[in-house]
């Protein structure tokens, strides 16, 4: 705990004394990712900073609801350069994708991360598997050291710490986590609208996906594993986008005595995103990811393999198979 308190008023130092800052999130970014990078950049505003907050995909359609969610946006085709660039929820520095290339320099390397694969990038860094939100850890930040703090700051740490504990769910979610949820909502924001914005507001489509989805559902290894796939001509069809999918595979985790949940989807690079959750300590998916390739969180990982959606789907199932067998 003291560590933690020692690395945020050395983070704190940083961000008071320089004045270029990119902020930036992993590719495909999630509510955590895009709710923590708005969060930490409105403090750094309200600081008198010039801040930079790019994401590979820019601002999603889903998530522009969040307050100032305008300041996100696509990294530009020419570097910058900085006097500290942070990386925000990010496993592993390629993830950042073009927002990485946009960097031509950066005095500091800031790297605050939840995620357990986490190699420890950067200058300074702050990973803490224990949060189960990278937003929990930039909460603590701005708390501790005393950082600029309002409503549109809470709004945004609330969507991102909901997200990312599956509606505060998950096995991470602590008395902590509902105590800063507390803060959050006296600090103004009304949590029955954005509730509704974040889980009552998805566009047809995404039911429509689901109903394809829930067509190629198979069950394996003694029904402890449940799969779905989607192929590039299905999404065409149904003009869906990446965002769409996201918590779709909670369907699948969510059924009685399933352990493992998969969820397969082709990419136009010749490769297949594969999407894991488990819903046992004992099947670590972060550790079947980073097989190939990927990475993640005990419970909630992910990687990109090479491969048509059949031959990767192929793969992945024995592998999880083996893991399985070894522990049963
Ligand atoms: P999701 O299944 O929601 O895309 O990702 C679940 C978790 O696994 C997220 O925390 C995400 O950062 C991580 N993850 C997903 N895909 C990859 C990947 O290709 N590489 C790494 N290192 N982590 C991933
Ligand atoms: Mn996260």
């Amino acid at each position: 705990m003291s560590s933690a308190r020692s690395k945020f008023e050395e983070i704190g130092r940083i961000l008071r004394a320089h004045q270029r800052f990119a902020v930036m999130s992993h590719v495909r970014p999630d509510g955590d990712a895009l709710g923590s990078q708005l969060a930490l950049s409105l403090s750094l505003q309200q600081l008198g900073k010039d801040v930079r907050v790019w994401n590979e995909e820019g601002m999603l359609e889903k998530y522009s609801f969040l307050p100032r969610a305008e300041l996100v946006t696509k990294p530009p085709s020419t570097p910058e350069d900085f006097d500290c660039a942070i990386a925000l929820d990010t496993a592993i520095q390629n993830r950042l994708g073009t927002a990485l290339g946009a960097v031509r320099s950066a005095k500091i390397w800031i790297n605050i991360d939840h995620h357990p694969s986490n190699p420890g990038y950067g200058d300074v860094i702050h990973v803490d598997p224990d949060a189960p939100a990278t937003a929990e850890i930039i909460f603590r930040l701005i708390k501790s050291q005393s950082l600029p703090f309002n409503r549109d700051i809470a709004e945004n740490l609330y969507a991102a710490i909901s997200t990312d504990t599956g509606s505060f769910q998950y096995p991470k979610t602590s008395a902590h986590t509902f105590e800063i949820a507390a803060e959050l909502i006296r600090a103004g924001l009304d949590v029955g609208r954005l509730n509704q914005q974040l889980y009552e507001n998805y566009p047809r489509r995404r039911l429509e996906l689901l109903r394809e989805l829930l067509r190629t559902m198979r069950f394996e290894h003694g029904d402890r594993v449940a799969s779905v796939s989607l192929s590039l001509k299905t999404s065409a069809g149904l003009g869906v986008l990446p965002e769409d999918n996201e918590g779709l595979i909670d369907h699948l985790r969510a059924v009685r005595g399933v352990i493992v949940a998969v969820f397969f989807e082709e990419l136009a690079d010749g490769k297949v995103r594969v999407s894991m959750r488990s819903k046992s300590e004992v099947v670590d998916v972060s550790a079947i990811c980073q097989k190939f390739g990927g990475g993640g969180h005990t419970l909630a990982a992910g990687a990109r393999v090479p491969g048509t959606l059949a031959e990767v789907e192929k793969k992945v199932m024995e592998k999880i198979g083996n893991v399985l067998e070894s522990h049963s």
